[in-house]
């Protein structure tokens, strides 16, 4: 099951608080259909539960007269398509909802509950959300764009901030941050669906973390490697002047093991000292090194100098 399924199923179980809800879910469902009520299909839906809700809340509230049957247009199994087959009661609905104006009936958008549940019929039916594992879009499909800049305004007043786009010549609502999701799914009913995508935004924050602290140790591991190549260049200029004899017992071990293992950090070579060295104490003898070759090096540039 698809996230958009699981939100959906969710949504179907919710029963309207009051008759009034009931009313502005209904209305979201046949305001925002492309072809009530001019043809008998009002929508296709792959939810037999959600054609059904829609087929109660037509008949219970309106009585009108509900066909569900499967897509004869795409004829695929898992498909319904939902008629109201009397074009006498899709006008009396038409009516009753003042549909085919391009603005809404503020009768049924009210209240907030009915807001509420006008956005809910919408999504049941015309909107769909992507996995927020991979991204995070929840969208509806508008019927035209003045109905589309209705219902952004209807939304915007209660912060949701709408953007709108088109796709195939389809007006869409959209939001994209994943915190107006929430706060849409929350104000729609389905809470369920707000602690999974909230859930899954925590693991996806400590991946995104453990990712960052990847690339810090990468950084570390460059800077390693560069001091490194200084120490190696250090130790090979006084092995090939004075041989490493020329650096006291306490730093030769630790010359040589350098040279030997160019990639160790010093934490590493500290291990292998025998006796073992804290980080420090080796970072303090390495210094002593260097500074050896740069009296070194200063030594080899008077004398050619001169
Ligand atoms: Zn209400």
């Amino acid at each position: 099951m698809t996230f958009s399924q699981e939100v959906k199923r969710e949504l179907c179980r919710i029963e309207p608080k009051q008759a009034c809800c009931g009313w502005a879910q209904l209305y979201g469902m046949l305001l925002f259909s492309r072809t009530f009520p001019e043809e008998e299909q009002v929508f296709a839906t792959e939810s037999q539960r959600a054609a059904e809700l829609f087929a109660q809340l037509a008949a219970g509230l309106a009585g009108a007269f509900v066909t569900v049957r499967t897509d004869p247009r795409t004829r695929l199994e898992g498909r319904y398509a939902v008629l109201i087959e009397d074009a006498g009661q899709r006008e009396l609905l038409r009516e009753r909802f003042g549909l085919g104006v391009p603005v809404l009936n503020p009768h049924f958008v009210e209240k907030d509950c009915c807001v509420a549940a006008f956005f809910r019929g919408i999504f049941l039916l015309y909107g769909s959300i992507v996995n927020p594992e991979r991204e995070y879009h929840l969208e509806l499909a508008a019927p035209d764009e003045f109905l589309a800049e209705e219902t952004a305004l209807l939304g915007r007043v209660r912060g949701f901030h709408w953007k709108q786009s088109r796709r195939k010549g389809v007006p869409l609502l959209y939001l994209k941050e994943s915190g107006q999701i929430e706060d849409f799914l929350t104000f729609i009913g389905a809470t369920k669906a707000t602690l999974r995508l909230m859930d899954i935004k925590i693991v996806k924050g400590m991946r995104n973390k453990v990712n960052r602290a990847t690339n810090c140790e990468t950084a570390n591991l460059d800077k390693t490697v560069e001091a490194s190549r200084g120490q190696v260049a250090d130790i090979a200029y006084i092995e090939k002047l004075r041989g490493l004899s020329y650096l006291g017992e306490d730093l030769r071990e630790l010359a040589r093991l350098r040279l030997e293992n160019p990639e160790c950090s010093l934490r590493e070579l500290a291990g292998m000292l025998s006796p073992p060295l804290s980080r420090s104490g080796v970072n303090h003898r390495l210094k002593r090194i260097q500074q050896a070759a740069a009296e070194l090096r200063a030594e080899e540039q008077k004398k050619s100098g001169v």
